[in-house]
């Protein structure tokens, strides 16, 4: 993420014409040739992202039909590969050459166009193609937050097909300036993880269990399921109230729990939020269906308006590995969670819950990204349970009075 904006995703299902699908299929085929071209031709000798463009970018567009911007792209993407490859290899590591397999390719301003009806213009490998964004019918869909709000420029953003459907992710920025993002990088964090079980655990230990809602969704469901079955009108009548009970039923509930995650913040003299990224959340947490990423990213835009009316910033951060990793020695590996709820790591022998152990990472990766910034301005800390902990190990205990 790039310093000084705070980025967003939108996803959002795509109304393809017959026609156009072949097309686009076939540019998710060269753009993934064209990225592994850019690799291999940069794989031994490269270690920036001009060069790659340079070493790459006439081989990628001689051997597939990507336009000259989508070429540009993918040595972009390539580099981004290769820089994490080179990441991985100065801590010692010996990582393989990058393939790209994923049914995906990125667009930016130049090569897709967002116009005020919801449909976008697509660059393919011949024409450009236009197609509806198929957005959900809820006005309140997040997804209209960032499409209807000027203050978010739409940026990079991805196509990827899956089980032949076509979704877009929209990529969104905003100037971090506006909330104050000074204050952030040295003030007191506090992050939070979510989850299936736990609904959200904060890096101060408090945790909110999901069991409440997920029983009371199920017995929604089951009321749902025996008015279908009944099929009569009157019984279509109830379904339809039975519907907005529920819909109101979760919302209250989200609203509760970012409520009482805001308050954990004052009360710890937070001025930051940290959430993981939820771009990815389907792959990190696998056990999540379609309701928990809707409640999830509610869960966010319900925090994040909160903890703005307290003068708190929300933000989200790249959850790479914060489940693996261990918070006290930094240990990554996926055998330290022997069980789902449960963190030992492996080298330091600490043991604690998984989701707290992901929720002080979270926090902790805010703070330190603070610390490594440009301008080294960052002097920030994580709030835990008894203290907080700056980025060095230092551990202040709260006063004891409080
Ligand atoms: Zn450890």
């Amino acid at each position: 993420m790039a310093e000084g904006y705070e980025h967003r995703t939108a996803i959002t299902r795509l109304q393809v014409d017959d026609g156009d699908q072949q097309l686009l299929e076939e540019t998710v085929n060269n753009w993934r040739q064209g990225c592994q071209i850019a690799v291999n031709e940069a794989w031994d000798s490269c270690d920036g992202k001009r060069e790659v463009q340079s070493l790459a970018y006439d081989e990628v567009r001689s051997r597939t039909s990507l336009g000259s911007q989508h070429a540009i792209l993918a040595t972009h993407q390539a580099a981004t590969a290769i820089s994490s490859c080179l990441e991985q290899r100065r801590t010692g590591k010996n990582p393989t050459k990058p393939e790209f397999t994923a049914p995906t390719v990125k667009y930016d301003a130049r090569t897709m166009t967002l116009f005020d009806d919801y449909s976008v213009s697509l660059s393919t490998i011949k024409n450009r193609v236009r197609c509806d964004l198929s957005l959900p019918e809820d006005p309140d869909g997040y997804q209209f937050e960032y499409l209807a709000d000027k203050d978010w420029e739409l940026t990079e953003s991805t196509l990827t097909i899956r089980d032949g459907k076509f979704f877009l992710h929209l990529g969104f920025r905003q100037p971090t300036t506006s909330c104050g993002q000074s204050t952030a990088e040295n003030g007191t964090v506090l992050g939070v993880d979510l989850g299936v079980e736990n609904l959200a655990v904060t890096s101060t230990a408090r945790f909110f269990s999901g069991k409440e809602l997920n029983h009371e969704r199920r017995e929604f469901e089951k009321r749902r399921g025996e008015l279908q079955q009944t099929g009569t009108r009157s019984a279509h009548r109830t379904l339809k109230q039975v519907a907005e009970r529920e819909k109101r039923y979760v919302r209250d509930y989200l609203h509760r729990i970012s409520k009482q995650v805001v308050d954990e913040a004052r009360q710890c003299d937070c001025t930051t939020i940290v959430f993981e990224d939820l771009s990815d959340i389907r792959e990190s947490i696998p056990e999540a269906d379609w309701f928990h990423i809707w409640a999830f990213r509610r869960l966010f835009e319900y925090t994040r308006y909160k903890a703005k009316e307290n003068g708190i910033k929300t933000v989200q951060i790249d959850p790479t590995h914060t489940s693996q990793k261990c918070s006290e020695c930094d240990h990554v590996a996926r055998t330290n969670r022997p069980r789902r709820n449960h963190f030992h790591c492996e080298r330091c022998g600490t043991q604690a819950n998984a989701d707290y152990n992901a929720a002080k990472n979270i926090g902790l990766r805010f703070v330190r990204r603070g610390q490594q910034s440009s301008r080294r301005t960052g002097t920030g800390q994580c709030a835990l349970k008894s203290g907080t902990l700056a980025p060095d190990g230092t551990f202040s205990p709260y006063p004891t009075n409080s």
